[in-house]
């Protein structure tokens, strides 16, 4: 059987930085056993789901590298959801339910206050058909109930280890609204069922889900797959990510200029006891996942971590990987500065302070026109700026700082930057003379 596993996100919001390590855990363990990776849209939720949020999605997977083989979404798919409800009605599994959520809410009240856990009664399976027929009548509509078998479902975790679920201490889930809307549960399974999926990766979140879906496969004749429940991503101070959290999607960290590799290379190790390593593609994520180091613990996200890990990958993208990207690069010059980046962005400014023009900062007039005068001759090359400073050094016996801070900042204009000794050749004899000089070059 082909090992299958799929990203079910709803296009209800933008993806988050949690979304995604869900997704990027089921895309790196797909490829990792040569098997497929699915992405499934769950958009049975027609008012909150919109073309605009899908679309999105598919760009957002695209842009970090994590292509599907498969594809489905649930709105193409009622028809097998409704002949799946169907059966489970005929065998006694799906039950109509009447109570209002008023009625609902004052059982719940009345259990808790008796100390009781507040799980649904069944009190609707007491119905005869008379009471129903009355009920309809009436102009109520049912939601529908699937009636869990009490026992303790049981299943090995990949990352929890053994689960077990006690469902009697778990209400029927409702897989079917009044309005006739399907909750979650069941497209799901439908869905996993007829797609062959092999593993479900998801976050704890969906434990005791797990439960009822393992009810709902046996009795859609299904086997169930094997799970792997994740703990959730939160915030720095363990706050909880919310697919809301815009200023944590996916679109926004991309328009800020950050590396899809550094998302990746983050997220698929925060919260497992492997090192976060600035790799610069998917491979060695690939080769090195392994659910048995997940912790259980949450995995926080900090976006100064996501920073940095984004810069040591800047530090090591070759010419090709970022030439498109910025006007004016020379390979000559991303080999100059791209140790200094935080990210490929900031190289625009280093660009204009090769090919100008800027404004050089002389705050040591006479000492910088006592250097220009000691320029060697052209050409230039690496050596020429530990020549000339060498001269200069000797000419008027500055040191250090003293020496090296004019001179950077009437050729850069800066005081902080690449090493000058990849620069000035870059620079060049004449714009270097110009700068020296005071002009704007
Ligand atoms: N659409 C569900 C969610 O976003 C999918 C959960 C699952 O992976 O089964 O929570």
């Amino acid at each position: 059987m082909t090992t299958r596993l799929r990203f079910a996100p709803s296009p209800t919001g933008n993806l988050h930085v949690g979304n995604i390590r869900t997704a990027l855990i089921n895309y790196l363990f797909a490829r990792q056993q040569g098997g497929e990776f699915m992405l499934r849209m769950d958009d049975t939720d027609i008012a909150r789901s919109t073309d605009e949020y899908a679309t999105g999605i598919e760009e957002d997977l695209r842009w970090l590298g994590l292509h599907w083989d498969l594809f489905a979404k649930q709105s193409a798919r009622f028809d097998a959801y409704h002949a799946a409800a169907e059966s489970l009605k005929a065998s006694g599994r799906l039950y109509p339910c009447y109570e209002t959520p008023e009625e609902l809410e004052l059982k719940r009240k009345v259990q808790l206050s008796r100390g009781l856990p507040p799980v649904y009664d069944r009190e609707a399976l007491n119905l005869t058909d008379a009471e129903r027929a009355a009920l309809e009548t009436d102009g109520k509509r049912p939601h529908w109930r699937f009636k869990l078998t009490h026992e303790h479902v049981v299943w090995d975790d990949l990352v929890r280890g053994e689960v077990s679920v006690d469902t009697a201490s778990v209400s029927d889930p409702i897989l079917i609204r009044e309005d006739g809307s399907l909750l979650y549960t069941l497209p799901s399974v439908v869905d996993d069922i007829e797609f062959g999926i092999t593993h479900v990766v998801r976050g704890e979140d969906h434990v005791t889900n797990t439960a009822a879906q393992v009810q709902v496969f046996r009795a859609l004749g299904g086997t169930p797959p094997t799970f792997a429940h994740h703990a959730l991503l939160t915030g720095k101070g363990g706050e909880g990510l919310s697919k809301r959290l815009g200023s944590l999607s996916i679109r926004d960290l991309r328009a800020d200029g950050l590396e899809p590799m550094a998302i990746n290379a983050l997220l698929a190790r925060l919260g497992t006891s492997d090192p976060v390593e600035p790799f610069i593609d998917l491979e060695p994520l690939i080769g090195g996942l392994d659910f048995s180091r997940f912790g259980r613990a949450a995995a926080k996200f900090d976006p100064d971590e996501l920073a940095a890990i984004n810069a040591k990958i800047v530090h090591q993208l070759p010419f090709e990987a970022v030439s498109e990207r910025v006007a004016g690069l020379t390979p000559d010059i991303w080999q100059a500065v791209r140790g200094n980046l935080e990210k490929v962005s900031d190289t625009n400014a280093w660009v204009t302070v090769v090919t100008g023009p800027i404004e050089p900062v002389r705050e040591d007039f006479d000492f910088v026109e006592q250097a220009a005068s000691l320029l060697p001759d052209a050409p230039w090359d690496e050596a020429t700026w530990g020549a000339w400073t060498k001269a200069v050094k000797e000419a008027t016996g500055r040191k250090g700082r003293e020496l090296f801070l004019p001179l950077r900042q009437a050729l850069t204009g800066l005081e902080h930057g690449p090493e000058m000794k990849l620069m000035l050749p870059l620079i060049g004899p004449d714009r270097a003379r110009a700068r020296l000089a005071g002009e704007v070059a």
